[in-house]
């Protein structure tokens, strides 16, 4: 199946993808804090605890599968919590170092 880019300028796909990182790195953070926090609070008993963190465990999967896409051409990047570029299409989500190099 070909990718189908988006024909966003540069800027726009490169402040999408920081939004969906910010968005990623707060869910994986949320999950974490709610898979230590489920079995120490004491309120879920033993047999239903598995229950809350693979329910739990799957609702962080929808969500950071639905989120952690390219603002470009829509592909998944997986289980990659950085990218530099997209390993689909190839747009460059790193701002160069040198401005004035890249012009
Ligand atoms: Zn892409």
């Amino acid at each position: 199946m070909a990718a189908k880019l988006s024909s966003l300028p540069l800027e726009q796909i490169r402040a999408r993808y920081r939004r969906r990182l910010i968005v990623h790195l707060c869910l994986t953070a949320a999950w974490l804090a709610y898979a230590f926090w489920i079995p120490s609070c004491g309120r879920i008993a033993m047999p239903r605890l598995p229950f809350y963190l693979f329910g739990g465990l799957a609702v962080y999967g929808l969500v950071a599968y639905l989120n952690w896409r390219c603002p470009s051409c829509g592909g998944s990047f997986g289980s990659a919590f950085w990218r530099r570029e997209c390993p689909h299409c190839g747009v460059e989500f790193a701002e160069p170092k040198d401005p004035q190099a890249a012009a």
